[in-house]
């Protein structure tokens, strides 16, 4: 049996402890094992602040924008074999396989193409300069510097390959050097993952390393100008938020969390109309794709009271023409849960919505007889306002569908009842409607997404996160941001204000061309 090590301090490193197995979902074979520790958490600490980031730091911008454009093609080089072993270990169709790998590498280039514009000068300039004194003599001008520390990535099960390399691209770009911990049912891919970036031999020594199975005693090693991005579920977070190196040294931070994202029918949408379809496709989509193991996965469906019968028979035909079964096999839309506690914590979290209303398709029974797998489950809501359905995330094929009076209003009062969210998906082509509803809802969101007849066309589906674009959610989602094109970095960087005479501020540290008349 594979057994998955850790790579720190330059080499893979064997552990002795107990072992974690690793499962095949579909059959529940075990596939692999993972050793916790091994290593010195001091020593993995001091390991990517001395070597990785005085190495990370001779490098430009556009050079590290190289790095990632090469870690880019070496994962594409091996993406039928990251797809395969996807499938064996997460359950993934190819088709969930490819949204997470190709989501990997598309971050990754997307982040290279970036660097590239970036300026030549190790520092980003944050906005205009400001006259500060009686005259412009003394002026001020705010600029992200690099912080000369360590990020420490902890990452869920569910994105083992997009989850790893969307954070490894900000902060290699921005030039801190990461200590990667995925999320350990699924680790199997970023095991794998992790030995290509390594092979590759591109990255400067210390600037990356991979611990397989628990953080063990990192967190205690980190210190003011460290940085810990996580991913995961709100009680993980609140864990690691109430840390004493995260209390003692202000350690930043950012929390992706869960979230009840919400899809709405705005009033008006006539049944058949392209806004229409595309409410339908998407709700589908999101509940099923990666079997709902998707932060951003619908999970309560808002729908017009006089509607409510016709929306509830047309997604309960299309979900039931999902074809669950054998992720391997080229017909199947839905494999199953990535692990047996998944499996158990969904079944459980069914059977508790459907306290709230009447299961209208799926359930909480298997769907075959071996492997974790269940049917895409829709629970109608008795009462829309009813607690439970806005606040607990069934993290699987499973979401609620809720009535509400057609007003924008109501739609967002209800919505804001998830407690802050990713995203939510709003179809109209009300303007008036849609701006109604941003101005209420957005404020509990990081992402608003409308679906018009003009747009649908061209639209992505609102589950997928786009480099350029931030991602995260106040709230329960976490209260992080990620991404963002530039804004991703910042995370990574110090905003200082600098304050002086303005032919230094100005020169030195302005936007580029300001600079170049204040030393002409
Ligand atoms: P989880 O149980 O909270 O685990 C997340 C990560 O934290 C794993 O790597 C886990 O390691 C680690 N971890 C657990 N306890 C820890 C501790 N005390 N100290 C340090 N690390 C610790 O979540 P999950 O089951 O993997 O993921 C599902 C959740 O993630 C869902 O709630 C989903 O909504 C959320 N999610 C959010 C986003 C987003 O962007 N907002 C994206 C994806 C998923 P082990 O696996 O080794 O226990």
């Amino acid at each position: 049996m594979q057994t998955l090590q850790s790579y720190v301090l330059g080499r893979w490193t064997p552990s002795s402890s107990a072992p974690v197995l690793l499962h095949n979902p579909t059959t529940e074979e075990a596939i692999a094992e993972v050793r916790s520790g091994g290593f010195d958490a001091r020593a993995v600490v001091e390991h990517a602040r001395k070597l990785g980031a005085p190495a990370l730091a001779k490098l430009s911008f556009a050079q590290r924008g190289e790095l990632c454009k090469a870690l880019a093609s070496a994962l594409h080089a091996k993406r039928e074999e990251l797809i395969e072993v996807s499938v064996l270990n997460g359950g993934t169709t190819r088709g969930d396989a490819k949204f997470d790998i190709d989501g990997a590498i598309g971050t990754l280039m997307a982040y290279a193409d970036l660097a590239a514009k970036l300026p030549e000068r190790p520092f980003l300039v944050d906005g205009a300069g400001l006259q500060l004194g009686r005259t412009a003599r003394f002026w001020g001008q705010h600029v992200w510097l690099t912080r000369p520390g360590v990020a420490l990535h902890i990452n869920a099960f569910n994105f083992p390959a997009w989850g790893m390399l969307e954070k490894l691209a900000c902060a290699l770009v921005a030039g801190v050097p990461v200590i990667e911990k995925p999320g350990t049912p699924t680790a199997l891919l970023a095991w794998r993952v992790a030995q290509i970036l390594v092979e590759s031999g591109k990255l400067p020594e210390g600037s990356y390393q991979f611990i397989a199975g628990s953080v063990g005693e990192l967190m205690d090693q980190l210190g003011p100008q460290d940085c810990v991005a996580f991913t995961g579920s709100s009680a993980t977070g609140a864990k690691l938020r109430a840390h004493p190196a995260v209390v003692r040294h202000n350690l930043r931070l950012n929390v992706e969390a869960d979230s009840l994202n919400a899809a709405v029918l705005g009033a008006a949408v006539e049944a058949g109309s392209e806004t229409y379809n595309l409410f339908l496709a998407n709700v589908v989509l999101d509940m099923t794709q990666k079997t709902g193991q998707k932060c951003t996965a619908t999970r309560r469906v808002l729908v017009p009271r006089e509607r409510l019968a016709e929306v509830r028979a047309d997604l309960v035909a299309e979900l039931g023409r999902i074809v669950v079964g054998d992720p391997a096999d080229k017909a199947t839309r839905m494999g199953p849960l990535s692990s047996k506690s998944q499996f158990d914590d969904v079944r459980a979290g069914i059977e508790r919505l459907a306290k709230g209303g009447e299961i209208v398709c799926g359930g909480a029974q298997p769907a075959r007889a071996k492997g974790w797998f269940l049917a895409p489950t829709l629970i109608a809501a008795r009462e829309a306002s009813e607690p439970l359905f806005h606040a607990e995330e069934v993290f699987g094929p499973c979401a609620s569908l809720l009535p509400y009076s057609g007003e924008p209003e109501e739609a967002a009062q209800l919505v804001a009842l998830g407690g802050g969210g990713l995203v939510t998906s709003a179809y109209s082509n009300d303007n008036g409607w849609c701006e109604r509803y941003l101005a209420l809802a957005g404020p509990w969101h990081g992402r608003v997404w409308f679906a018009s007849d003009k747009s649908s066309e061209q639209s992505l589906a609102p589950g997928m996160v786009l480099p350029s674009m931030v991602h995260g959610g106040p709230g329960r989602a976490g209260g992080g941001e990620e991404l963002g094109g530039e804004r991703g970095l910042h995370f990574y960087m110090q905003r200082v204000a600098v304050q002086g005479f303005k032919g230094l501020v100005e020169a030195s540290f302005g936007q580029p061309a300001a600079s170049a008349s204040a030393s002409a």
